[in-house]
Formats: C-alpha cells, sequence, structure tokens
C-alpha cells in the first residue's frame, strides 16, 4: 500500500480491479440529483451476520478510505462476516481535499429524514432494511495526539479497540472511547451522522474511529487498519 494519496479516479479504479482478483461485488450507486455516485462493495456469504463500513464522509481524511481498501486487497476481514462497505462517501470532497462535499455540504449532518444530500440519500436508500452486526465509520481528527474513538451501543469493544492500538505501537488520545448521549449528540451536530443514524435503526453496535491526522498517512491507514481489525474479532456473532 502507498502512503501517496490518489485521486478519487484512482481509488475507485482500485476497487473496480478486486472484481478480477477478489471475490468481492463492486458498484456504483446514483446520487440521485448530483452527477456523481458513489462505490458500494459487498463480499461474504449474505447468510452471514453483515458488517457495514463507510469511510471517507470527510474529504479531507483519506486515511479511512486508503485502509479500507487496504483491508480488502489483503483479505484482512475477519471471515464470520459479511459486508457491506462505502469506499469514499464523499468523491468530490476527497478529490478537494475538503471536509465538505462540492456543493459545500458536511456531508456527516445529513443522514436524518432520509437523508438531506444526494449522498446521504444514496447510502439511506441502499440500507433500506438491512440490519448490521456492527456498523464503523473510518475519520481523522486534525487536533488529536493519537486514535480515539465513540462508541454507540457498542456492547464494550470500545476500550478493547483502544487497547488493541495502543498494543500495536500507535499513539493513542487521552479520550480513549467516548460515549456521548445519542440525542445529545445529534441536537449538538445539527444533524444526523452516518453512525447515529445506523445505531437508531440498523445496527447492534456503532462505532466511530478517529485517527490523528497529524501524523503520517502510512501510519494512520495502519492504525485503522488494526482498529477494524480490533472491532471485527471483538464482535460475537449469536
Ligand atoms: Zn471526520
Amino acid at each position: 500500500m502507498t502512503s501517496e494519496r490518489p485521486t478519487y479516479h484512482e481509488l475507485a479504479r482500485r476497487w473496480k480491479a478486486l472484481r478480477a482478483t477478489h471475490d468481492v461485488r463492486v458498484r456504483e450507486v446514483a446520487c440521485v440529483g448530483a452527477p456523481r455516485t458513489l462505490l458500494c462493495a459487498e463480499l461474504g456469504d449474505p447468510a452471514l451476520p453483515i458488517v457495514t463500513i463507510a469511510a471517507g464522509v470527510h474529504g479531507d481524511e483519506p486515511a479511512g478510505a486508503l485502509a479500507l481498501l487496504a483491508l480488502v486487497v489483503d483479505r484482512a476481514l475477519d471471515p464470520r462476516f459479511s459486508y457491506r462497505l462505502w469506499p469514499c462517501t464523499n468523491p468530490t470532497g476527497f478529490d478537494l481535499g475538503t471536509r465538505t462535499s462540492a456543493d459545500g455540504t458536511d456531508l456527516n449532518r445529513t443522514f436524518g429524514r432520509g437523508g438531506s444530500s444526494p449522498e446521504a440519500r444514496a447510502i439511506v436508500t441502499a440500507n433500506r432494511d438491512r440490519r448490521y452486526a456492527l456498523a464503523l465509520d473510518l475519520h481523522e481528527d486534525d487536533e488529536a495526539e493519537g486514535f480515539y474513538c465513540y462508541a454507540y451501543g457498542d456492547g464494550g469493544i470500545g476500550e478493547a479497540i483502544v487497547d488493541a492500538v495502543r498494543a500495536a505501537g500507535a499513539p493513542c488520545d487521552p479520550r480513549g472511547c467516548l460515549r456521548p448521549d445519542p440525542h445529545a449528540e445529534a441536537e449538538a451536530l445539527g444533524g444526523l451522522s452516518l453512525s447515529l443514524l445506523l445505531r437508531r435503526n440498523a445496527a447492534e453496535r456503532t462505532l466511530t474511529l478517529e485517527s490523528p491526522s497529524q501524523r503520517d498517512l502510512s501510519e494512520r491507514i495502519a492504525t485503522h487498519v488494526v482498529a477494524v481489525r480490533a472491532a471485527l474479532s471483538q464482535t460475537t456473532v449469536k
């Protein structure tokens, strides 16, 4: 895995190339009302419990998107689950290197009421009636000293994820695992994030994982890889 930041076109090309080498279904989902699509990748036996992982909703946080690709390329996702992956939920922001989309929208406030951005609507529509054993959203924080996470109904796995990151030798932020009240959080954000939406109606355990964006990109990618793998290994299957 290169630690150079690719363009969105290149990121999408790498995902589509996996169709030839990996057992992964990669499709483009239309964003109604905007001239763009989102990639959706699915793998594993659909009869297994489903895990959903999203990355890149903030375009200036590329490490999550690159970590998610690396996890699939390296076949590092736990085979006890099947997966619905959103490789980059803000393609225009990814290319612009901005938190917002090209429309100037912080997409991670637009997941309420069926989705109030074209990107959120596409995801909400595709998720309809789906239930997930675990939902992860991969972010970065430019003020963090190290890794930390937000956990919503996580069944206590948040601390184990932080411990796994620390055990791997990566720095952790003093915040560790935060468990904000979902209602107060939605109020403070002024809208629903993807994690809050999934916690509300679709996922048993939901976590937002934050890597420290002041560290090297390769280090942040590695941190997310460790954190995702820990989240999966800590998730019990009924
Ligand atoms: Zn973010």
